[in-house]
């Protein structure tokens, strides 16, 4: 699907995240930034002129088989999720879930790991066991039918579907993400992205050590690698 991207409004919004994240992040600290700037995503994207073209609702769950990538900052916030809010058999079976998969993606490159179909370790009865807390590229939906995410999930090796999506959704989901990765990667902080099951197990490994890595600024997960992301639509 083509679309002319909305320059003018991509770069308003990328505006106003990066002046709010560059302010919270100073005065709050990086995970309570993080926080806020989620509920303005999530603000953002029901507000996108075609917000209401979505086909994404509860119980669909066919774009949660792919692999996700995180960032630190993401990360300590689903772990602080966890902890307050998942019971200790969901907890168990998350990590059992999360090693199997991390097994199998390790060493991968991104296509081959575009290519796998797992679930994510988060998915529960066809819901994600984490929703306040997921990370905000599954918060960017954008799905206008959900026959192609099907099609995606029958076909993983099928890199020529085309994808039904809302531009208006996506380019504010995609400038917000952007600025405020902007606003962590400048004031210093790991903001490369890591697959989720693997940056996960090593935080719940030790969670201290990470922390103390993340606040003093260096690569928080030392047994995946992360990939610094290119900003897209604002650079
Ligand atoms: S974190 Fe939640 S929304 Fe994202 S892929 Fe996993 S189950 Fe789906």
């Amino acid at each position: 699907m083509e679309f002319t991207i909305d320059l003018v409004t991509v770069l308003k919004i990328a505006r106003e995240e990066s002046t709010r994240a560059k302010t919270e992040i100073d005065a709050l600290g990086p995970l309570a930034a993080y926080q806020r700037s989620v509920q303005r995503h999530d603000e953002r994207l029901a507000r996108a002129q075609d917000a209401q073209t979505l086909d994404c609702k509860a119980g669909c769950a066919w774009c949660c088989s792919f692999s996700v990538d995180i960032r630190p900052v993401e990360a300590f916030n689903i772990l602080k999720y966890m902890e307050n809010s998942l019971n200790s058999d969901e907890k168990k079976q998350i990590c059992s879930e999360m090693t199997a998969n991390s097994a199998i993606l390790s060493g991968l490159d991104d296509l081959e790991r575009m290519r796998q179909t797992l679930k994510c370790p988060f998915l529960i009865q066809n819901q994600c066991s984490i929703y306040e807390a997921r990370p905000q590229t599954c918060r960017n939906y954008h799905a206008t039918d959900s026959a192609g995410c099907k099609q995606s999930f029958d076909e993983p090796d099928n890199t020529d579907i085309p994808p039904d999506y809302a531009p208006g959704v996506y380019q504010a989901g995609g400038a917000h993400v952007e600025a405020f990765s902007q606003a962590m990667q400048d004031a210093g902080y790991d903001c490369a992205a890591y697959e989720l099951s693997s940056a996960m197990l090593e935080l719940m490994s030790d969670p201290e050590a990470a922390r103390l890595r993340f606040e003093g600024k260096l690569p928080v997960f030392l047994s995946t690698e992360g990939t610094e992301v290119t900003p897209e639509l604002i650079d």
